[in-house]
């Protein structure tokens, strides 16, 4: 997968905190994306239609996630481990070739 990760995803996992308690005192960091999928609270997903894509690649800059890559296609597709849902991709695409719809969960 071409993504900013590469292998290094492989050791991703959630962090879930069941309660307060096990917050940390101190204000650091749950760790950075490399340890903790992100995108997990969205509501509306990207799907794209390679029928409609040209290979701009418009979309995979304006990400503001690493959740565009390239396929071995040529064509793009999306890290839903990361994704957000914000829609910037769907709105920069130049043919509409992505649109946002609501995720079911
Ligand atoms: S912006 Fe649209 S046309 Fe360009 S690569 Fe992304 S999906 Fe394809
Ligand atoms: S919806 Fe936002 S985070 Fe998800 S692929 Fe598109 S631009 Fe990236």
């Amino acid at each position: 997968m071409n993504t900013l990760f590469g292998e290094r995803k492989e050791g991703a996992t959630k962090i879930v905190l069941k309660s307060v308690d096990e917050y940390p005192e101190a204000p650091i960091t749950l760790g950075t994306t490399l340890v903790n999928f992100t995108g997990d609270w969205r509501t509306f997903i990207p799907v794209i239609d390679d029928d409609k894509c040209v290979k701009c690649y418009i979309c995979w800059k304006f990400c503001p996630e690493p959740a565009i890559f390239i396929r071995e296609d040529g064509y793009v597709g999306v890290d839903y481990d990361y994704c957000k849902g914000c829609g910037i991709c769907a709105n920069e695409c130049p043919t509409n070739a992505i649109t946002m719809e609501k995720e079911e969960k």
